[in-house]
């Protein structure tokens, strides 16, 4: 399942929930990439600048990443992406590798275990983006993400689960926000429209209050499976 929207839509939130109930691993290629920086290896090194600066990482390295992690055996059953594809080289990238893993297994089990990707956008206000991104912490232990407007945490600045001390992404300011939101108008939206064409697409309205969303999400989830063909 694909998470689309802008940053600040709520895909990181949505996917911990729907992993947790589904059973199958978030894969956030923002993650995969802030972990390269903090473990200081060369994609880190690459990612960091252009991260700081809402620019996109190279299709090639993002998608190189992605195949890497499709390997491991929790995503062996069904995955959760969010923050990828971004681009549309990445989205006809995942199509063909979908495609091929799908090829593979029809030749050896008489069930196809590979379905076509069911995506999902959701859709939030620039101004409510805005603040979503500029009050966001997350904590380094747990990674969950607290808003110091909206969610705040019981303690200032302390996660309520772990006591660790939250953290603001460098990205997550009000200049690299714009930024951000450049790259997503001019990269990211004919992603979007790129699902929307496939089909298997539905789009959410993100600014309602979580559980509202998951709710549409799992609702959108439904209409969708419905128009899987009995193998
Ligand atoms: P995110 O955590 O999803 O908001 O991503 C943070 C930053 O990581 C983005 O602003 C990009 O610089 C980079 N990034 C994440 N996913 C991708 C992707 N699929 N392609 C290129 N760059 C990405």
């Amino acid at each position: 399942m694909l998470l689309l929207g802008a940053p600040g839509a709520g895909k990181g939130t949505q996917a911990q929930v729907l992993m947790a109930e589904f059973a199958i691993p978030q894969i956030s290629t923002g993650d995969l990439l802030r972990a390269n920086i903090a473990s200081g290896t060369e994609l880190g090194l690459k990612a960091k600048g252009l991260m700081s600066q809402g620019q996109f990482v190279d299709d090639e390295t993002v998608n190189s990443m992605v195949a890497e992690r499709l390997t491991h055996s929790d995503a062996a059953r069904g995955y959760i992406l969010d923050g990828f594809p971004r681009t549309l080289p990445q989205a006809d990238w995942l199509d063909q590798h979908l495609a091929s893993a799908g090829s593979t297994q029809e030749a050896a089990l008489p069930v196809p275990l590979v379905l076509p990707v069911i995506a999902v956008s959701i859709n939030v206000a620039y101004d409510q983006l805005l603040q979503r991104i500029t009050g966001r912490r997350t904590c380094p232990a747990c990674n969950r993400s607290y808003n110091v407007y909206s969610q705040p945490p019981l303690k200032p600045g302390i996660c309520d689960v772990e006591g660790a001390a939250l953290q603001q992404r460098p990205d997550d300011t009000e200049a690299v926000f714009a930024e951000r939101m450049k790259t997503f108008n001019a990269q990211t939206a004919p992603v979007i429209d790129h699902y929307r064409r496939k089909g298997r697409f539905e789009e959410v309205d993100g600014d309602q209050p979580v559980e509202v969303v998951t709710a549409a999400i799992k609702a959108a989830l439904r209409r969708l499976r419905g128009q899987e063909v009995p193998a």
